[in-house]
C-alpha cells in the first residue's frame, strides 16, 4: 500500500485510475484544479469505492490547486508523505492546441516542470506521466512499436514530446528516479456502474463521445471525416482502449516501478486491435439498440488513416494487455451516457 498524488485525478482517465488504485488499497492525494471535470466525479469514486466516512479523509484526499502553483503543489506534498505521483493533469484538445499553443507549452510543459521540481523538494522520484500517441505524429509503420520516430504533428504532440525529453534528462542527472511514461491511444468506454465516464466539455472533437451523444438525442447526426481513407471500409482505423484497462495500466506500472530498481520506462498503452468509423458506429448501435445516422463527409486535417499500438513491451514489462474489446466499451460508455445524458451536469445538487 502506498500513498500516491494524482493530479489531474477527477478528470475522466484519473477518476477511473483513482478508484482502480482505492480498490487496490492506497491513499490518494488529488490535486485537480476542475478546469476540465466536476467534483462530482471524485465525490461518486469514494462511493464506489465504499470508503468508510471514517477513513475517507485519509483514503481520498482532495485539493482544489493548480500544477502551475508552488504553493498548491505545496499544499500536496504536506498533505501526507508522498510515495509516487501519477501525472495526469494537462489540457489535451488537439485543435486547441494549434489555436492557443502558449496554454499548452504553460499548463503540459511547465506545469510538468513546476511538479518535478516540488518532487525533487519533496523527496519523492516515482512518477507515471501520462503520454499520448499522438506525439508518433503520422506513423511509418502500423502497428507502432515505442521505437517509432517521435514526429508529433501538433503543439498538443509537442508539449507531450517535449515531456518526455525532460524526464529523460532528469532521469540521467540523478540516480534514484523511477518513471514510466505511458503512451495511450484512444481511451473510451466508462466503469461498468455507468457512474464514471467522460464528460467532454461543448462539442465533443472526439469520435466516442459524439456517437454516444448522437445515440442518446444530444446531437442530430455523426460527420465520418473521410471515406476514403486506405482502410478496409474507407474510415479512419484507431486502436480504442476501455479506459478501465487503461487504470489498471497505471496500476500495474505503478507496481512495477515499485518493485523494480531506478528506471526510465516507456510504453504504449493500446489493445493492438485497430477499428474503423463504422465499426464503432455499428457497436454502439448494437449495445445501445439505437440508431446513429451519420453523414460521410470530408477527411479531417491532421488525421492518420490508421494508428494502432504494438503493445508487445507493455505486456512484457508490465504483466499487463487489455481485457476489454469493442462491445464491452460500447456497453459501458453507453450505460454512463444513458444514465448521465448531460455528464456530471446530470447529477441533483450536492447535499
Ligand atoms: P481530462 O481533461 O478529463 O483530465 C485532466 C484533468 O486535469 C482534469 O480534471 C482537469 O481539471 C485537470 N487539470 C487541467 N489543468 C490543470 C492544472 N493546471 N492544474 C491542476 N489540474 C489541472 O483528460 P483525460 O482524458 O483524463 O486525460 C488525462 C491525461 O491523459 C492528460 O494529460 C491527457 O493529455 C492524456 N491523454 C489523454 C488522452 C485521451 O484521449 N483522453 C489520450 C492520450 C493522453
Ligand atoms: N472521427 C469522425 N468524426 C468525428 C470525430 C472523429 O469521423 O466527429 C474519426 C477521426 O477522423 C478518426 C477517428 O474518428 O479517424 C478517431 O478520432 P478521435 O478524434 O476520437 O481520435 P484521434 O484522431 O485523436 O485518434
Amino acid at each position: 500500500m502506498a500513498t500516491l498524488l494524482i493530479t489531474g485525478g477527477a478528470g475522466f482517465i484519473g477518476s477511473h485510475t483513482c478508484l482502480v488504485l482505492l480498490e487496490a488499497g492506497h491513499n490518494l492525494v488529488v490535486l485537480d484544479n476542475f478546469s476540465n471535470s466536476s467534483p462530482e466525479a471524485l465525490r461518486r469514486v469514494a462511493s464506489l469505492a465504499e470508503l468508510p466516512p471514517a477513513t475517507q479523509q485519509q483514503r481520498l484526499r482532495v485539493i482544489q490547486g493548480d500544477i502551475r502553483q508552488p504553493a498548491d503543489l505545496q499544499q500536496a506534498f504536506t498533505a501526507a508523505s508522498i510515495d509516487a505521483v501519477i501525472h495526469f493533469a494537462g489540457l489535451k484538445a488537439v485543435g486547441e492546441s494549434v489555436q492557443h499553443p502558449l496554454r499548452y507549452w504553460d499548463v503540459n510543459v511547465a506545469g510538468s516542470r513546476q511538479l518535478l521540481a516540488a518532487m525533487q523538494v519533496a523527496g519523492c522520484r516515482t512518477l507515471v506521466f501520462s503520454s499520448s500517441a499522438t506525439l508518433y505524429g503520422y506513423p511509418d509503420q502500423v502497428p507502432i512499436p515505442e521505437t517509432a520516430p517521435v514526429q508529433p504533428i501538433n503543439p498538443y504532440g509537442h508539449s507531450k514530446a517535449a515531456v518526455e525529453r525532460l524526464l529523460a534528462d532528469l532521469a540521467a542527472s540523478e540516480p534514484g528516479w523511477r518513471i514510466a511514461s505511458l503512451r495511450y491511444f484512444n481511451p473510451v468506454g466508462a466503469h461498468p456502474s455507468g457512474r464514471i465516464g467522460e464528460d467532454p466539455n461543448g462539442i465533443p472533437n472526439n469520435l466516442f463521445p459524439f456517437i454516444t451523444q448522437v445515440a442518446v438525442g444530444r446531437r442530430q447526426q455523426l460527420q465520418v471525416f473521410g471515406s476514403d481513407w486506405p482502410t478496409s471500409d474507407g474510415t479512419g482505423v484507431r486502436d480504442y482502449i476501455h479506459v478501465m484497462d487503461l487504470a489498471e495500466g497505471h496500476a500495474a506500472a505503478l507496481t512495477t516501478l515499485l518493485g523494480e530498481p531506478p528506471q526510465l520506462l516507456t510504453l504504449n498503452l493500446g489493445s493492438g486491435q485497430g477499428h474503423s468509423v463504422l465499426e464503432v458506429v455499428r457497436a454502439l448501435e448494437s449495445a445501445s439498440g439505437r440508431r446513429v445516422p451519420y453523414a460521410l463527409v470530408e477527411r479531417r486535417p491532421g488525421d492518420a488513416a490508421t494508428t494502432v499500438a504494438d503493445p508487445t513491451q507493455a505486456s512484457a514489462r508490465l504483466g499487463w494487455r487489455t481485457r476489454r474489446g469493442l462491445p464491452e466499451i460500447c456497453r459501458d460508455g453507453w450505460a454512463w451516457q444513458q444514465a448521465n445524458p448531460e455528464g456530471y451536469a446530470s447529477a441533483p445538487p450536492a447535499g
